[in-house]
């Protein structure tokens, strides 16, 4: 299965990926932006939240 993950040395937690896809991707209590734990991921709007976020860092990973 294809996981979106988020590499947070590299995240300024802009938020944008937050609003292209909030079924996939939050804001933590620490601040930090996290990929919820799903069975499946909708693969339209992960990679609307790739291709918008600011910071290239959000990318598929084959589990
Ligand atoms: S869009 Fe990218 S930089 Fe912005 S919060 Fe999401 S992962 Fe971080």
């Amino acid at each position: 299965m294809k996981i979106p993950v988020v590499e947070l040395s590299d995240c300024i937690v802009c938020g944008v990926c937050v609003e292209a896809c909030p079924e996939v991707f939050r804001l933590n209590n620490a601040g930090y932006i996290e990929v919820r734990d799903l069975k499946s991921f909708p693969q339209a709007e992960v990679n609307e939240a790739v291709k918008h976020c600011p910071a290239d860092c959000i990318f598929w990973q084959e589990e």
